[in-house]
């Protein structure tokens, strides 16, 4: 799978980073150097790793830390949010002509993947209520039909061909003449490749390109040559003008440089990745989701993000100066709870979280909800007078039966929650005592 490596490597250096309070320059420097060596080594453009730390350095080294997210996460979002940015930040669609035909030529080395990506795309524009038509432009080798043949035949869409005896540029002219008499309103032309970028290849692709005047012109890359799909496509562009790249065998590939580098280089987006052999393994490419991926976070940053939006910055840094002094009080682990609350159902908050998907958080939780368990802390903390909830150590017998009352729930529940209490503050205590002076962090975060 592609960037494993990489993954891996990222996800050390920020385990490293998420263990520490605070920040210092030195550590976000020589985490940053550590991001570099990784995407070196995932074959990543030595000019995009060089202007790539460069820009998280200075973002990283310039933010101000906000309260409730340890600053290791800041780093983290910020890595985040400039991969996405180097990979085009937004998912970038085919597009489709005024008034059809629409044509698309594939273009691409011998090898890349042009006929069996542009056979998984008819098949999805097909499934996409669309009219396909493959048109067999590669005269050069009389497999190449065959092969589109047989691609056209397993998603059931029609194929032009005309043999090797024409130019591909009077094939393609009549396959826009058999597209009209056919209704077919997208038409895929699978051009030919050569094993290296030469005059010849190039002189025919323009050619073809003024014929058939098409909308866009795909480039097939082949993922797994890593730096050398990144110049073959700087070549295509300079040449012949590029609007999209799909970029294939994305699973066969296990550093990734291409993905992360050819939008960057070529400042042409990718719009597909190829995944595998089957036609829905040719994905839409999304940056964000790509980016997810790399970091191995699961949906983390979501959570992140609600972190930010609900979270009320005084209140919480308020919180957090009581814990380190000591001063926390059930009142204020009512008031944690409430803004606990606001961010959603905890079972969404908690499925968030990498690893915890469905299944684990089931068998981790047991049948506890939650949600409940929470309530029910609420209404014994509401149950208790202001006074109380300061200083719960003048709850004696009576008291506690007041409050189970109060609650609907059992001297045994109050005591529970108290003692639970208690418990957290030592932990604080320990807490602040190990940071000696530290920004303490939330215990719930
Ligand atoms: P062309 O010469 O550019 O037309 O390349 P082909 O379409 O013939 O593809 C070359 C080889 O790469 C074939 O064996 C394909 O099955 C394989 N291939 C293409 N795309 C992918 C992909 O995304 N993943 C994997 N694993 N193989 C692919």
């Amino acid at each position: 799978m592609a960037f494993e490596n990489l993954s891996e490597k990222l996800q050390e250096v920020f385990k490293q980073l998420k263990g520490k309070g605070r920040l210092t320059e030195a550590d976000v420097k020589a985490a940053m150097r550590e991001v570099k060596i990784a995407l070196l080594e995932a074959d990543v453009n030595f000019k995009i790793v060089k202007s790539f730390i460069k820009t998280v350095t200075e973002r990283a080294i310039g933010t101000e830390v906000l309260e409730g997210l340890n600053p290791g996460q800041q780093v983290i979002k910020i890595v985040n949010e400039e991969l996405i940015a180097l990979m085009g930040t937004t998912q970038s669609r085919l597009t489709f002509a005024n008034r059809p035909p629409t044509v698309y030529m594939m273009v691409g080395l011998q090898g890349a993947g042009k006929t069996t990506s542009s056979g998984k795309l008819a098949g999805q524009l097909r499934k996409q209520g669309r009219n396909p038509l493959l048109v067999a432009c590669d005269v050069y080798r009389p497999a190449a039909i065959k092969q589109l043949q047989v691609v056209g035949k397993n998603y059931n869409i029609p194929v032009f061909e005309m043999g090797d005896q024409l130019s591909p540029v009077e094939i393609s002219k009549k396959a826009l003449e058999y597209a009209a008499e056919n209704r077919n309103d997208v038409i895929l032309i699978d051009t030919a490749g050569r094993l290296h970028i030469n005059e010849e290849l190039m002189q025919e692709l323009q050619d073809i390109k003024a014929a058939v005047k098409p909308q866009e012109i795909l480039l097939v890359v082949d993922a797994m040559t890593g730096q050398d799909a990144v110049t073959v496509a700087e070549s295509f562009d300079s040449q012949l003008g590029v609007d999209g790249i799909i970029l294939t065998k994305l699973d066969g590939d296990a550093r990734g440089g291409a993905a992360l580098s050819v939008r960057s280089v070529t400042n042409k987006p990718i719009k597909y990745i190829g995944m595998g052999e089957k036609m829905e393994d040719l994905e839409p490419f999304y940056p964000d989701r790509m980016a997810s991926r790399i970091l191995g976070m699961g949906d983390v940053l979501s959570l992140i993000d609600k972190v930010q939006q609900n979270i009320d910055e005084k209140e919480a840094l308020e919180m957090q100066k009581k814990m380190v002094s000591n001063e926390f009080t059930l009142e204020d682990f009512l008031s944690q709870m409430q803004q606990i609350k606001k961010m959603g159902p905890l079972k969404d908050l908690m499925g968030m979280l990498p690893g915890m998907g469905k299944f684990n958080l089931d068998e981790a939780l047991k049948g506890v909800d939650p949600a409940k368990e929470m309530a029910r802390t609420e209404a014994i903390i509401q149950s208790m007078t202001k006074e109380e909830r300061r200083n719960p150590s003048i709850l004696n017998g009576p008291r506690k039966k007041r409050i189970a009352n109060g609650s609907g729930r059992s001297i045994a529940e109050v005591n529970r929650l108290l003692k639970q209490f208690e418990e957290m503050k030592k932990m604080m205590k320990q807490m602040n005592n190990m940071q000696k002076g530290k920004k303490g962090k939330l215990p719930f975060f």
